[in-house]
């Protein structure tokens, strides 16, 4: 191929585009992962990635995409037969459930319409019907990546409580921590899921855990074989900043950096940041006459927005124009959703003139294969950009 000048813009919902200081980070010689240099770097690493969860307990660090993280979520906490409660949110949410009934686990999936999120009633009546306590965990992904809904974690905790349940609660964070407030500990969450690729800034290959006491404990009595993922070996290792096996020692300079820059902004202008780009995208797809396909506001993602094509139009054609004319990558339409949407990630490294480039790009495309639209998405952004609600 060609070279092409400027820079690639990377705006699908994950893999982000990974900074400059990150990518400088990296790029240093592999050291002994056995030795006293290492361990000072293990140490950082699991002691600075706490607050990103928003939790004091333990953070286990994979080389692993957010799959495995997924994997060991449930080989850790989980037993064949069990039965857990999970949400066709949409694709992402319907890949856990297959990894989990793979494992033998009895999934009750509630249907779903791929443009709204976990109803926290559903919850409450679900297990409240469970007397018998037959429910073990309640496994929610809380941005679901293929759709841009987001799930409010905070209710559905309190739908957990209200309904006096034990189960565990399990959390996918993968395309929504370090760019959507979350608080692992606060919001009572067991497990949570989560990997490198996206809010964190990193390249893909690091998969986490955050793990409640009540997680270890469940831990502890479960049956299921597993190795590789088996918490209690990485918390024996990690207690003196090293891990059981080759950790992905690169990847975790990036992290210390990723982590520093997110502290330097500080989480909370971190969230707003993707708060204000997540409605100037909105006021985009409203101006062009198009359809954001979350339904909810309420549920609305701050990570990314999937745009619903009118029917007869093919969302992936008008993604392939955009990257040969104008070397910009959208998300494409996962599942269900294949050719019906596109999506446009505005997470991670991201500021104003990113999002403007990415919306420009998008407009441009939109003119290019005539879907109808109409002109001034780009306009209402940059008018909520300047002026905000005014
Ligand atoms: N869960 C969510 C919400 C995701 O967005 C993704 C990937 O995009 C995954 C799970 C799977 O993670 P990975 O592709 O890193 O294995």
């Amino acid at each position: 191929m060609a070279h092409r000048s400027g820079r690639h813009f990377l705006q699908i919902p994950g893999p982000t585009n990974v900074p400059d200081r990150v990518l400088r980070a990296m790029d240093r010689p592999t050291i002994d992962h056995r030795g006293p240099e290492f361990q000072a770097l293990g140490r950082d690493v699991l002691a600075g990635i706490r607050p990103v969860f928003g939790t004091a307990q333990p953070v286990i660090i994979y080389p692993s995409s957010g799959t495995g993280a997924w994997e060991a979520a449930i080989v850790n906490t989980l037993s064949p037969g069990d039965r857990v409660l999970m949400f066709e949110t949409g694709h992402f949410a319907t890949l856990w459930r297959n990894l989990a009934s793979k494992f033998g686990i009895e999934c009750e999936f509630v249907p779903g319409d791929w443009r709204h999120g976990v109803d926290p009633a559903t919850v409450e009546a679900r297990l409240a019907e469970d007397r018998g306590h037959a429910i073990k965990a309640v496994m929610v992904v809380h941005n679901e990546t293929s759709t841009g809904v987001t799930s409010r974690i905070p209710l559905i905790r309190k739908a957990i409580d209200r309904a006096n349940h034990p189960a565990l609660f399990l959390v996918d964070t993968i395309s929504s921590l370090g760019s959507i407030d979350y608080r692992h500990d606060e919001w009572g969450v067991d497990v949570t899921v989560a990997g490198s690729q996206k809010g964190l800034m990193l390249p893909p290959g690091l998969g986490f855990n955050a793990v409640s006491q009540k997680a270890l404990a469940a831990a502890k009595a479960n049956r299921l074989p597993r190795s590789y993922w088996d918490w209690e070996d990485m918390l024996k290792a990690n207690a003196t900043g090293f891990f059981p096996y080759t950790p992905a020692t690169n990847l975790l300079y990036g992290l210390k950096e990723a982590v520093a820059m997110l502290m330097e902004e500080g989480l909370a202008n971190v969230f707003a940041r993707h708060d204000r780009h997540a409605e100037a995208t909105r006021r985009a797809v409203n101006a062009w006459g198009l359809e954001v396909l979350a339904a909810d506001p309420a549920e609305f993602s701050s990570s990314l927005t999937a745009v619903v094509v009118p029917d007869g139009h093919d969302a992936d054609r008008l993604r392939s124009v955009i990257l040969e004319r104008f070397d910009m990558s959208l998300g494409t339409g996962l599942g269900r959703l294949a050719g019906k949407v596109f999506r446009i990630g505005h997470l991670g490294d991201f500021n104003d003139l990113t999002l403007m480039g990415t919306l420009a790009g998008v407009e441009m495309g939109l003119r290019l294969t005539g879907i109808p639209h109409r002109a001034g998405g780009v306009a209402a952004a940059m008018e909520y950009l300047e002026f905000g609600n005014s």
